[in-house]
């Protein structure tokens, strides 16, 4: 039975996604297009169509449903279907921008709504392509990999706005005109949302607007506000050390260092918690727990206490003693969690950002033969997606802000954001195989950025990361930037292993923790670094390895790390790095690996170490 291919593709995502000063926009963004993506696969079933990628995640929630549909019509029905998902796209738009139009109306402020209109017209972009297929398995892969050809074709003629932009420019996107710039029109907004959500010199377009405001009229759909900000991310695992020994000292301290934030008015975050965090709520002083856990996370930083910037905050005068006392029981807190043993001690400045990418799908697709295979794909794509939640928000402390199965971005504490990496790369590999597709890779940026710098340019650095571990390493690779807040950038990068082999990433976390532990003294990279010129030469490696070997006997603790034998392992485990380091001769390759070495450093200590 002859039936249409039609391959059916919405945006623009990306330039939606950078478009972010908060955490928050960009968790709206992303959820916003994945709601889309769920309107249209709905539209299709409703109309009879048999959708063959995505398949629709098995728990409601869309994050992250992919943006690139490929659906069986009936013969000849691929116009008027990818017509009708346009339609259902566009109304869900409209409906969405409708409600935010009653909200900024309801604070009084006055909204020109033609101008409003215009702008949300020419946001999104649709492109469609379909083929016939005769229903022969045979024919189906020519068929699909046709349509895919043609879609991309497609999608190299850009639509840009029609309409003229006058006036000032949006703040966020700086591509369209903010829809007033008028100050009494914002402060009136700012006035119900709160200075938080619509900052002082905030100025936004009709888009930007409906996504930053979504949150406040979508709550019943899946929608809140109360995505962590990057200083809450970042200190979420000194967040949960503090939680976990709560009953062995810390419950006290933080007792006594909520009433001085309570005197000094700082704002709840109303963060939501994910299921990692659930465990750590629970146990004796319930209320009190949570009500530190809902502190926003920039005053779990001593140098956050600053009267001035308090004062902007709260808009209340500080008192100096509360200002001096919050500061003291957060330096309380650090010691009796070193006193501990705790992983983390204190709120680490910097955060990651991760973001995975499958390498080659596309050829993988144009080389499947049948629908069956095709669905053997989509299914090992929505397991990944699955898995990807669980590693990021229930076996870690991080954020997702989207996963596709193929592709994944997410926010991370510092301390484990290499493990992460390292699992979410293996899960795409194994359910691919799981289904018959063996040997898949996948490339990975990995971002470290301070929680204070502006967060467009991190999420423009993981993109460049990504990109590098794709076209200057040849794939399968990570590429992890540090960019430090003096401005200094490092990048280094590793290839990730192949199946069945010791994961070389393991040793890294493994060396990071030995610092974090003080069973291994960070000043051993150091020092390696300080030789590093004596490798440069063509038996590098046996010279580097003995120097390795000598600097970990002296810089061992031998009061907490006392055994020969263990050490020494962790010396030949560490060794095989060696083999993944991305470069041909032996000096670049050590220089490398020592930066791999300062970058565990500078995740288990952070700067002032
Ligand atoms: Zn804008």
């Amino acid at each position: 039975m002859t039936q249409d291919l039609l391959l059916f593709t919405f945006g623009p995502i990306q330039a939606s996604l950078s478009a972010a000063r908060r955490t928050q926009d960009i968790k709206t963004s992303s959820w916003i297009f994945s709601h889309f993506a769920e309107v249209a696969i709905q539209e299709a079933q409703k109309l009879g169509c048999q959708v063959i990628f995505p398949q629709m995640p098995q728990s409601g929630a869309a994050t992250g449903i992919p943006n690139r549909l490929v659906i069986l019509t009936e013969a000849n029905q691929c116009a008027a279907v990818a017509g009708e998902l346009k339609k259902a796209i566009e109304e869900e738009r409209d409906k969405l921008s409708g409600w935010v139009q009653v909200y900024i109306k309801s604070t009084g402020a006055n909204l020109n709504t033609n101008c409003w209109n215009e702008q949300l017209k020419e946001w999104l972009e649709f492109y469609w392509v379909g083929v016939q297929w005769d229903g022969q398995k045979k024919t189906y892969g020519a068929q699909f990999k046709t349509a895919n050809l043609g879609i991309d074709s497609r999608k190299t003629v850009r639509h840009y706005p029609t309409s003229t932009q006058l006036g000032e420019r949006c703040t966020l996107c700086g591509v369209r005109s903010a829809i007033s710039d008028d100050d009494t029109f914002w402060a009136k907004i700012r006035q119900r949302a709160g200075g938080r959500v619509i900052p002082q010199r905030e100025r936004l377009c009709a888009v930007c607007a409906t996504k930053r405001f979504a949150p406040k009229v979508l709550n019943n759909v899946g929608l809140g506000e109360g995505f962590p900000s990057i200083s809450s991310i970042a200190s979420a695992s000194f967040r949960q050390a503090v939680l976990q020994y709560w009953d062995q000292g810390t419950g006290v301290i933080i007792k006594e260092f909520l009433d001085v934030t309570d005197k000094l008015y700082l704002p709840a975050a109303h963060i939501v918690p994910t299921p990692f965090f659930e465990p750590f709520l629970k146990g004796t002083d319930e209320d009190i727990r949570r009500r530190f856990f809902d502190l926003e996370g920039a005053y779990l930083y001593p140098d956050s206490y600053e009267a001035q910037a308090i004062q902007e905050d709260t808009g209340a005068v500080p008192d100096k003693d509360d200002i001096k006392r919050a500061r003291q029981l957060l330096e309380n807190l650090k010691e009796v969690l070193t006193h501990l043993g705790a992983s983390a001690t204190f709120p680490h400045p910097y955060y990651a950002v991760l973001k995975v990418d499958g390498d080659h799908l596309g050829a993988l697709l144009d080389g499947i033969a049948s629908q069956d295979d095709h669905q053997k794909v989509s299914r090992a794509i929505s397991q990944t997606a699955a898995n990807i939640k669980n590693l990021v928000e229930t076996n870690s402390p991080g954020r997702l802000i989207y996963s596709g199965g193929d592709d994944m971005l997410a926010f991370l504490p510092v301390d484990c954001a290499l493990r992460v990496a390292q699992e979410v790369r293996s899960a795409y590999e194994q359910n691919l195989a799981a289904e018959g597709f063996p040997n898949q890779t996948a490339s990975a940026g990995l971002v470290i950025a301070h929680h204070k710098t502006p967060l467009q340019s991190a999420l423009s650095d993981v993109y460049a990361a990504e990109t590098m571990a794709k076209e200057e390493f040849d794939r399968n690779t990570l590429v992890l930037n540090i960019s430090k807040r003096s401005g200094e950038l490092r990048r280094m990068s590793l290839h990730w292993s192949s199946q069945g082999t010791a994961a070389p990433i393991d040793a890294l976390s493994e060396l990071r923790s030995l610092i974090a532990s003080d069973k291994l003294s960070g000043k051993f990279a150091y020092e390696l670094e300080d030789s590093s010129s004596a490798f440069e030469q063509n038996n590098g490696y046996t010279l580097f390895k003995l120097e390795f070997y000598r600097l970990i006997k002296r810089h061992h603790s031998t009061e907490k790390w006392p055994q020969k034998t263990e050490w020494e392992a962790f010396a030949n485990r560490f060794m095989r790095l060696w083999d993944y380091i991305p470069r041909i001769d032996d000096a670049s390759r050590v220089k490398e690996l020592i930066k791999w070495m300062l970058a565990m450093r500078f995740f288990a200590q952070g700067e002032h170490s």
